[in-house]
């Protein structure tokens, strides 16, 4: 157990070298410098993403404070209780275009689109611990898999980005304490829904020991469906002694009670 987070926590700090980002950064520059662009979006040449697409991007997108249906509640039935969820924006149209090219299509910047919002959703949903206790922000990982195929976790990279420009408060520390299990990490938290899974437990994940027993923990995703993964993640980070209640997610999805969007 504790060799096996101490092994993924290596393969994390190695991809978070400076030396390897620098290098996956210029083989993606290389990449766009050779072959023609084109909008992440709408696939208009000549743009990484066009002015409409941007506008469009950034209207669907919010900072604090959210309008209404931006706020969300992950049951936590072990715990008895709820985890709250904020998201910058709402899952569909031009934003949802988007969130997919920078997951699955190698638009790796596109974090600094989404940076901004993420950011002042975090530091407006962040409670002040009282004598100075940081809170931590953690990315729900992506999968070894995952992250083999696009080179980078896109959830960390957004974070680090607003870290790089200074938009987060003092008190916010993004730390990456959170990891999948061996035998999790090349599948996903989607394979598997049998029995605990489902019910709730931190069964795809494992957290490095909270440093004070109820350290605070914002927990950041980038999409919210089912709820199911923020809500592993969230047992996860509560069996290693963190105080989990609030969780930031740049885009919700509907649920399917609510009218489709049009
Ligand atoms: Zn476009």
């Amino acid at each position: 157990m504790e060799t096996s987070w101490n092994w993924l926590r290596r393969v994390d700090e190695l991809c978070q070298r400076r030396s390897i980002r620098w290098l996956g950064f210029g083989l993606r520059e290389l990449f766009n410098f050779l072959i023609p662009t084109s909008c992440a979006v709408c696939s208009r040449a000549d743009f990484r993403l066009c002015p409409e697409c941007r506008r469009e991007i950034q209207s669907q997108l919010f900072m604090p404070p959210l309008p209404d249906g931006h706020q969300h509640y992950v049951e936590l039935p072990l715990l008895a209780h709820q985890l709250s969820v904020s998201s910058c924006g709402i899952y569909g149209k031009e934003l949802a275009r988007a969130v997919l090219a920078f997951k699955n299509k190698q638009r790796y910047f596109l974090r600094t689109v989404f940076a901004p919002y993420l950011a002042a959703v975090i530091n407006a949903s962040s409670i002040p611990q009282p004598g100075q206790v940081p809170t931590l922000i953690v990315p729900v990982p992506s999968s070894l898999k995952a992250v083999g195929q696009r080179g980078y976790s896109p959830v960390l990279s957004i974070l680090q980005q607003g870290m790089r420009n200074g938009l987060y408060s003092e008190q916010l520390v993004c730390r990456s304490v959170l990891h999948y299990r061996v035998r999790s990490a090349f599948g996903g938290a989607q394979k598997l829904k049998s029995g605990s899974a489902r019910r709730g437990s931190g069964k795809h994940f494992v957290a490095e020991r909270a440093p004070v027993s109820g350290a605070p923990i914002i927990l950041i995703d980038d999409v919210l469906t089912t709820g199911s993964t923020l809500r592993h993640a969230a047992m996860a980070c509560h069996e290693a002694g963190y105080d989990v209640t609030l969780a930031v997610v740049l885009a919700l999805t509907k649920p399917p009670n609510q009218e489709p969007e049009q």
